[in-house]
Order: C-alpha cells, then sequence, then structure tokens
C-alpha cells in the first residue's frame, strides 16, 4: 500500500484538512496516476455537507483528475507508464448489466463505483482527487490528448463530460437553439460545447455581471433572469435547456420557455425537490429530463472533441491552502469559472 498526500473533509461543516491516506497495491489491472491537477466541482461541496444524504467522514472528494501514469499491472494494455490519463467522476461498475453493455457505466444498474464516497470492490470507501495518487482500474481511465493544457484539463472530466453528454443526446447543432441555464462550472462548458457543436446559444443567468464572458465563451445570446421580462420575451424559444443551476429554480417558469417538442434537462442537483405542474407539459408537448455525467466511451470521445475544436475550460489554479476559501468562492458564484489545485502543493 502508498501511503499519499491529501486533503481531506473531517466533518460536514469543517474545513478540509492535510491528511495522510493509503491507496492500494497496484492490481493487475490498475494504474497508478501521480496527479497532477484536480478541480473542483459543486458536487464535492453538495457532498461533504450532507446535502444529498449521510456519507462517512474524513473524505477525500475530488472528480476531476489529470496526472501521469506513475506504475501499471502486469496486465494492463490500454496506459503506459508517462501516459498523461484523466479519471472522472466514476472508478468501476459491474460490467455485465445492459447499461454497462451499452457502455453507460454512468447508468450501472448495480450501481457503478464512485470516485470518492462509494464502497470499492476490497470494501474501502473510495478517496477522491484532491491528493497526489491514485490507483483506479484502466478501464475507467481516460487519455487526455497532448494538445489540451493540462492543468486547464482537468475539469472536463466532469464538467465537460456531464454538458457534453446531453448536448449529444438531444442533439443539440446547427438550427437548434440551445439555453444554458447558470453561468458557473457546468454552465460556461455547455456554453463552449454547444456553441462547438454548431448550435444557436443563450445563457440565462442570474444577473448580466457575466455576460462580456458568455459571449466570448460562444453565446449567441445572453438574458438575466432576475429581470421578468426576460421570461415573456423567451417564450417557446428554445429546443433545449441545459439546467446547470445547483440550487433550486422555479421550473414552470424554465418550461414554459421551451418550442414544441422542446426538453429541459436538469444536470443541476439541489438537494431539494423541484415541483412540476404537468399542464406546463402538456403544452408545445414539452419533456423534463435528467442526466448523469457519461460513459467512459463518451468522456474519451468528448476529450477528443475538446482537442479537435480547441476547447478548453476557463480556470483559476489555486494551491491546495487555498480550497477552503475557493469553497466560498463557489458558493457565492464567485468563480470564473472552475477552480484547479496543483497537486504538487498537496505535499
Ligand atoms: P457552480 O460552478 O457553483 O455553478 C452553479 C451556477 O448556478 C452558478 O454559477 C450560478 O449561475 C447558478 N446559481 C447558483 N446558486 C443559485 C441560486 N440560488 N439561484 C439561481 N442560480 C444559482 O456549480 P457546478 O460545479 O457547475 O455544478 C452545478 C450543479 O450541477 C451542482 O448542483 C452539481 O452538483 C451538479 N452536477 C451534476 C452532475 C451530473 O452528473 N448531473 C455532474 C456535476 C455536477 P449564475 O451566477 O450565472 O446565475
Ligand atoms: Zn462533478
Ligand atoms: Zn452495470
Amino acid at each position: 500500500m502508498l501511503t499519499v498526500n491529501a486533503y481531506a473533509a473531517p466533518s460536514s461543516d469543517a474545513p478540509l484538512e492535510p491528511v495522510r491516506i493509503t491507496r492500494r497495491d497496484v492490481g493487475p489491472k490498475d494504474v497508478l496516476i501521480e496527479i497532477k491537477y484536480a478541480g473542483i466541482c459543486h458536487s464535492d461541496i453538495h457532498t461533504v455537507r450532507e446535502e444529498w444524504g449521510p456519507i462517512k467522514h474524513p473524505l477525500v472528494v475530488g472528480h476531476e483528475i489529470v496526472g501521469l501514469v506513475a506504475e501499471v499491472g502486469s496486465e494492463v494494455t490500454k496506459h503506459a507508464v508517462g501516459d498523461r490519463v484523466g479519471v472522472g467522476c466514476m472508478v468501476n461498475s459491474c460490467r455485465e448489466c445492459e447499461n454497462c453493455l451499452a457502455g453507460e457505466e454512468q447508468y450501472c444498474l448495480n450501481g457503478n463505483v464512485g470516485t470518492y464516497g462509494s464502497v470499492d470492490r476490497d470494501g474501502t470507501i473510495t478517496q477522491g482527487g484532491y491528493s497526489t495518487h491514485v490507483v483506479v482500474d484502466e478501464d475507467f481511465v481516460l487519455r487526455v490528448p497532448e494538445s489540451l493544457d493540462f492543468a486547464a484539463a482537468a475539469p472536463l472530466l466532469c464538467a465537460g463530460i456531464t454538458t457534453y453528454s446531453p448536448l449529444r443526446h438531444w442533439e443539440a447543432g446547427p438550427g437548434k437553439r440551445v439555453a444554458v441555464v447558470g453561468m458557473g462550472g457546468l454552465g460556461h462548458m455547455a456554453v463552449k460545447l454547444a456553441h462547438a457543436m454548431g448550435a444557436e446559444v443563450t445563457v440565462l443567468s442570474r444577473s448580466l455581471s457575466k455576460k462580456d464572458d458568455g459571449l466570448r465563451l460562444g453565446a449567441d445570446h445572453y438574458f438575466a433572469t432576475e429581470d421578468a421580462k426576460t421570461f415573456e420575451e423567451l417564450k417557446n424559444s428554445f429546443d433545449l435547456i441545459v439546467n446547470t443551476v445547483s440550487a433550486p429554480i422555479d421550473l414552470a417558469a424554465y418550461l414554459g420557455l421551451l418550442r414544441r417538442n422542446g426538453t429541459m434537462v436538469n444536470v443541476g442537483a439541489p438537494a431539494e425537490p423541484l415541483p412540476l405542474t404537468v399542464f406546463t407539459l402538456f403544452r408545445n408537448r414539452r419533456s423534463f429530463a435528467g442526466s448523469s455525467i457519461g460513459g467512459i466511451r463518451e468522456t474519451q470521445e468528448m476529450l477528443d472533441f475538446c482537442a479537435e475544436h480547441g476547447i478548453i475550460p476557463d480556470t483559476e489554479l489555486i494551491d491546495a491552502s487555498y480550497i477552503n476559501e475557493a469553497w466560498k468562492r463557489v458558493l457565492s458564484s464567485d468563480v470564473r469559472y472552475r477552480f484547479v489545485i496543483d497537486a504538487a502543493t498537496f505535499a
């Protein structure tokens, strides 16, 4: 077993602190990754604060990981020492259910193994990427194309795939009007990706304070949702709305913006239920949907798509000692648009 440096949350409300944790021995199919950068996702915060249910503390979170392969097991064929690799939100799944067999391990019917806070196959609780090293089965390790800036690539492993997957599933592209609700980590990636796919993109943010950024990232239009006129002006206009907001919103108001056969897909994951009146769906034959990250094959496709189109998250690189401050800034929407931790500073 390898003992490594990490930052852990000791409880649901105490600041994260430096700790030493162990990583399992490298098995025949495992890859040891020397982590270089780890992104901060709002899900890390929901999880630690037990907003989605009780967890076992202390916990090391982080599921936007990039690093270099430091060691491979005897049967590993997909990765070699020195390769640039990434790990997202999952590190294993059953591999047998119909969803796994379809390459959609995120929907594993037996429950995939999350990168943190899940029961691993050896019975231990998985610990995430706010750390210097991690051991992962080679099938859940992605290749990070050389052309992508390494630090800025980290958020692609969650924010990137979580927005890419629904945009692909609901066929964002030329002739499609796509709205992105919330200009945070996921939202800013949804804007870049939908624009690269050829869709007409509108940002719906609470205020116009990030409008210049939105237009620079590829949005065609930008509206403030705190202005009631927005909902009048845009009603019946979108084919697809991607809601990335981490808090409850007034669903009926947003559903009213869908044109005939339009879909609103929720990727934001507030703890509270979102009340829905079905009559809003009857109008225009609207759909309301959810989407969770993406499968391994699609995550690789997204990384390659980003390399091909020169898409990279807008990031702020921080030291580990700044994590608690960064979390406060995420909670106050003061992030442009993803914090990435330099793993060298876990030492
Ligand atoms: P984030 O960077 O904090 O962005 C969330 C954005 O939501 C903010 O930038 C803000 O946008 C808006 N917002 C925040 N509080 C709000 C409020 N009270 N009312 C209205 N708007 C508000 O978070 P993130 O990392 O992108 O994650 C977003 C959500 O997606 C989280 O709930 C996270 O857990 C979830 N998530 C889901 C998946 C999945 O697989 N489905 C994967 C990753 C993350 P404006 O300032 O522009 O209004
Ligand atoms: Zn995430
Ligand atoms: Zn499965």
